[in-house]
């Protein structure tokens, strides 16, 4: 009789943990442990060829063939699993590390129990990947002159250069920033992404015959109507960068930081770089309120306490969601529920249904911040809305503010502008079924076409435009 006979039934799902918090506070290395490969053959048994796997149907962006990699991962066929989660997946190394598991969240196993362990069984297929010398690169047999350049290094861009290369399409990639990789390289922490991963993956894309121009600021340093005309096709994968502002009395005082800048320099740090005394925003001995209860919020937690932060609070306007599995969001739907990040269990203190009032400062810097709580009441529309809760105000010290309340979309991009895009009613740059803008030819992709979102969904995003693109240069857009 095999494990896989009774499956979940027998075995209970197991997660790796975290590395000890008072190590990990003295470090930037990644926190999260592996399970050994028993333990994660084990947890591979749990999945037992569900009728309809609607982990790899509905679950997974990138519809990962997940029922079949976690057999192959039982049976250690590393080479076969390697192959299978390659051919849907342009780069299982970040999101074995770093994704949600949308997956998990539409494990049949999850409907009465645990779900499968997707995420770490996708990790012992890529490390098993590296470690053998299965990851080796893969040119195009047949490279032809079409040239398509793609402005934005981030995973949409990544994953779109990717799947159009292997196609043996001539590939540029232009990036404004000094190395590529977006927020996977400036914004996502060592702790949970270490930045070596990414550079790998770049390599291999080089060795492929990929070109990299960094430090070119499209639309900007390089006109977009001369990429244009240089280019049979062009794929805009800028990112959604545009911070959302908090509009209070106070704002403009010293000591009020967006979120990216401060964790764009501690990871420049990270890589060796020195940021300049003047610039530097730093959370040591500083009490460090986050306002923003996502996971850019979450990422600030972590770094401010590895900083030095004297206390660090994370401020939400929406209420503590249940524990379990809200009733809003039935299986198999992405759960709304509690989470509790790596950083979260370092430390800190969250609070939920806040508001923020005013931001008091002395001598032109915060030092403290005026909440109050709030009550969601639905408004005519049906749509609930925050509001104040009378006799709940409150003041708590604070010396250090990050603005981690989400991000708006592209703004006013260079790209769009110089291109003069369509959007629509909402400001987003619009995109038709092919995923092409308004301007013939060129494309968009990832979170600045569709809002900030997750690395899954860039990535399946960047895959999908690269087939959109390769139909418009083979005259099969209209199909
Ligand atoms: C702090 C933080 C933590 C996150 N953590 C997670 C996580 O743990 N898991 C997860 O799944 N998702 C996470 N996300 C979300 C995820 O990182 C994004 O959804 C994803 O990176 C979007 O990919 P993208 O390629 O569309 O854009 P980006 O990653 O934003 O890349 C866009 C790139 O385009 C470049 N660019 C823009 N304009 C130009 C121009 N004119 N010329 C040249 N280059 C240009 C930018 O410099 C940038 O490098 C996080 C986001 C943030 C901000
Ligand atoms: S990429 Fe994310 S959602 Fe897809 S199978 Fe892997 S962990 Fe699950």
């Amino acid at each position: 009789m095999s494990k896989r006979d009774r499956g979940f039934i027998d075995i209970p799902r197991q997660e790796p943990g975290y590395r000890r918090r008072e190590r990990r506070l003295q470090d930037w290395r990644p926190v999260e442990r592996m399970l050994t490969s028993e333990e994660l053959r084990d947890q591979a048994a749990r999945c037992m060829d569900c009728g309809t796997p609607f982990c790899h149907g509905c679950g997974c962006p990138l519809h990962n063939i997940v029922p079949e990699l976690n057999v192959l991962a039982y049976q250690s066929r590393w080479r076969e699993a390697w192959d299978l989660l390659e051919s849907t997946h342009p780069m299982p190394e970040i999101t074995a590390r770093i994704c949600p598991a949308l997956c998990e969240g539409a494990c049949v196993a999850g409907l009465h129990g645990e779900p499968v362990t997707i995420r770490q069984i996708e990790r012992m297929i890529v490390e098993h990947a590296f470690e053998s010398g299965l990851v080796k690169p893969k040119p195009p047999a047949v490279r032809h002159n079409t040239r398509i350049a793609v402005v934005g290094s981030g995973p949409a861009g990544l994953a779109a250069a990717d799947r159009l290369n292997r196609a043996g399409y001539s590939i540029t990639v232009f990036e404004s920033a000094a190395k590529p990789g977006g927020i996977l390289r400036y914004g996502i922490p060592d702790f949970k992404l270490e930045k070596w991963i990414l550079d790998r993956r770049i390599q291999r894309m080089v060795d492929e015959g990929i070109q990299f121009e960094t430090g070119v600021d499209v639309g900007v340093d390089l006109s977009s109507h001369y990429l244009l005309r240089r280019y049979q096709a062009m794929i805009l994968a800028g990112g959604a960068q545009e911070p959302r502002n908090l509009d209070v009395p106070g704002r403009e005082l010293d000591g009020i930081h967006f979120a990216m800048p401060f964790l764009t320099q501690q990871n420049r740090r990270s890589e060796g770089e020195a940021i300049p005394d003047d610039e530097t925003i730093t959370a040591r001995d500083r009490i460090v309120t986050v306002i923003g209860g996502g996971d850019t919020g979450s990422d600030c937690l972590g770094t401010a306490l590895r900083q030095g932060a004297r206390k660090v609070y994370q401020l939400e306007i929406l209420p503590r969601p249940p524990a379990q599995r809200s009733p809003s969001t039935p299986w198999p739907e992405w759960p709304l529920r509690l989470r509790e990040s790596s950083s979260h269990l370092e430390g800190g203190q969250r609070l939920w249904s806040v508001m923020t009032r005013r931001l008091e400062g002395r001598d032109g810097r915060v030092v403290r911040l005026h909440g109050c709580e709030v009550e969601w009441i639905a408004g005519e529309d049906g749509r609930k809305k925050p509001r104040p809760i009378e006799g709940s105000d409150f003041a708590m010290d604070t010396d250090l503010v990050l603005l981690a309340l989400g991000f708006t979309g592209p703004g006013r991009h260079p790209c769009a502008e110089t291109l003069d895009l369509a959007r629509d009613p909402q400001g987003m740059i619009q995109r038709d079924a092919h995923q092409m803008t308004s301007q013939r030819g060129v494309f968009i992709t990832g979170d600045m076409a569709a809002g900030a979102s997750l690395v899954v969904r860039a990535l399946a995003d960047g895959a999908r435009t690269a087939y959109s693109v390769k139909d418009y240069l083979t005259g099969k857009e209209a199909t």
